[in-house]
C-alpha cells in the first residue's frame, strides 16, 4: 500500500493506492496554477512525506462521479500505453484514491512536461507524428489530437496526453506516417486505406515535414 497527502487549498487530504508496484508515503503541495479553466488538472511539487517536496508533476484530479473516468484513464495507461510512458505519453505514477468533504475523490500523478522547447518546428511534427503512429500500433484512437491542448511539447520531447475518451479497440494495420505530397495529394498506395485520425494527423503536421 502507497499513500499520498494532498494539500489542496490549505487542506490536508489523505490518499491511498493498493497498487502493487507502488509503497511509501508521499506528499503533494499543490501550486495555485490551474492548467484547465476547470481546475482539476494542476501542478504540484511531490515529495517523501514529511519532507519539503521538491518534484514538480501534474495532478489529475477527480470527484464522485467522474472517479470512474479517471480510472479507466489510469488503467490506459498502465495496460496499454505502459511501453509508451515517458517517450509518447507522460509517465504515470499512480493513482490515490479517498474522500474529500465527504465525495469520493482520486487523482493521478503524471509527469510534468514544461519548458522551452529546443528543437525545431520540423523535428516536433516528426515527434508528433511518430507519437500519433505508435499510439494508433497500440490500438487506442485518440479522437481529439486536432485540439492542441492534448499535444503537449516541452524540453524533454512531445507528450500525448488525456485518453479519458479514447478509443480502445482501434485496429490501424501497419500504422505509420502516410505520404502527403505538397501539393495536397496522398502520395500512391496510401490513398484511402489510411486511417481517418492519422490522415488528419498527417494533413495538419505532416506537410510541411515533408517541405524540409
Ligand atoms: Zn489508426
Amino acid at each position: 500500500m502507497a499513500t499520498l497527502e494532498l494539500i489542496l487549498d490549505f487542506k490536508r487530504c489523505e490518499l491511498w493506492s493498493w497498487e502493487p508496484h507502488l509503497t511509501g508515503h508521499q506528499t503533494a503541495r499543490l501550486v495555485k496554477q490551474r492548467m484547465t479553466p476547470r481546475g482539476n488538472i494542476r501542478v504540484a511539487y511531490l515529495g517523501p512525506r514529511d519532507e519539503e517536496p521538491e518534484s514538480l508533476v501534474v495532478v489529475k484530479m477527480a470527484r464522485d462521479n467522474e472517479v470512474a473516468t479517471l480510472e479507466k484513464e489510469y488503467r490506459i495507461y498502465m495496460d496499454r500505453l505502459a511501453h509508451l510512458q515517458g517517450s509518447v505519453v507522460p509517465i504515470c505514477y499512480g493513482l490515490f484514491r479517498g474522500k474529500v468533504d465527504g465525495e469520493r475523490f482520486a487523482c493521478m500523478l503524471l509527469e510534468y512536461c514544461r519548458g522551452t522547447v529546443t528543437y525545431s518546428l520540423a523535428e516536433q511534427n516528426d515527434q508528433i507524428m511518430l507519437g500519433v503512429c505508435k499510439l494508433h500500433q497500440a490500438g487506442i484512437l485518440h479522437g481529439s489530437l486536432d485540439d492542441m491542448h492534448h499535444i503537449v511539447c516541452s524540453n524533454i520531447g512531445v507528450r500525448i496526453v488525456d485518453f479519458s475518451d479514447v478509443i480502445e479497440t482501434h485496429r490501424c494495420p501497419g500504422a505509420g506516417p502516410l505520404l502527403m505530397h505538397p501539393n495536397g495529394t496522398w502520395v500512391a498506395g496510401s490513398s484511402g486505406r489510411g486511417c481517418p485520425e492519422l490522415m488528419l494527423m498527417e494533413k495538419i503536421y505532416g506537410l510541411l515535414d515533408r517541405r524540409r
